[in-house]
């Protein structure tokens, strides 16, 4: 019988700890969404081009946040999906080595394969948009852009439960009053490996072996079969090379 309490009492003790932990996670993540948050908005493009010039120049501020991780980080993000023939192949690939990416959705896309975007949610990968149509929206006027972005999100949070804060911009090109009325960070990219125009999974490959740095965010299309061969070599090599893979929250707000 005393054994029995004594197992009760540790039973207890282990939940209490568990508990504690659970909340202490739950708080960090629930702090770092409060905080991508406020930084959405106003200012918010003036603060990206601030890390972004912060990381080229190898600041100190660069340098304090690599010394504190043990691990290189890169980030592996896919625009224009999701498709329905290579978008699979690339979870299930994704799946097996245990990576999370980020995937920029168009909306149009998003409204014919709303299974594949549960998917992504599900099994741990960011979620963004992409825009409606793939429009370049500095030349839509404001409530044009404002609706490309906003039904892209409402389709993502109707499918995934979740309101996307991050969004890429069609070409790179972003409006700069959009950010006063869309709550959104945009998310540019460090190496463009070109992949939807070489069709080449080793040329693919290489660029991003040549130009493969601390902090890197890489853009890609899960839209070809040879993008998403190159997209799972280049998991297998950076994680030899000991490269921690993030999704690009995690390198916007470490
Ligand atoms: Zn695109």
């Amino acid at each position: 019988m005393k054994r029995r309490k004594a197992g009760i009492g540790i039973f207890v003790i282990v939940l209490i700890i568990t508990a504690v932990r659970v909340k202490s996670m739950d708080s960090h993540r629930i702090s770092g969404r409060i905080l991508a948050e406020n930084i959405a908005g106003p200012g918010m493009l003036r603060l990206v081009e601030q890390s972004m010039q912060a990381r080229a120049r190898k600041t100190s501020v660069t340098e304090i946040a690599v010394k504190e991780r043990k691990h290189p980080q890169a980030a592996l993000t896919f625009d224009d999906g999701p498709d329905i023939r290579y978008t699979p192949l690339l979870l299930d690939g994704l799946k097996e080595r245990n990576v999370r990416v980020s995937f920029f959705l168009l909306g149009e896309k998003v409204e014919q394969y709303p299974e594949l975007v549960e998917r992504m949610q599900k099994e741990g990968h960011l979620v963004g948009n992409h825009t409606y149509h793939h429009v370049q929206l500095n030349k839509l006027n404001e409530t044009k852009a404002r609706e490309e972005i906003l039904k892209t999100n409402n389709l993502i949070y109707e499918t995934t439960g979740v309101y996307p804060l991050y969004l890429r911009p069609p070409f790179g090109a972003w409006k700069k009053n959009l950010e006063l009325c869309v709550e959104m960070l945009p998310v540019f990219w460090t190496i463009d490996t070109l992949d939807w125009k070489v069709q080449n999974t080793e040329k693919i490959v290489r660029t991003v072996q040549e130009q493969i740095e601390d902090g890197a965010i890489i853009l890609m299309h899960d839209e070809y079969d040879t993008s998403v061969e190159a997209a799972l070599q280049v998991v297998d090599e950076l994680k030899n090379q000991e490269y921690e893979l993030v999704t690009v929250d995690q390198l916007i707000l470490p």
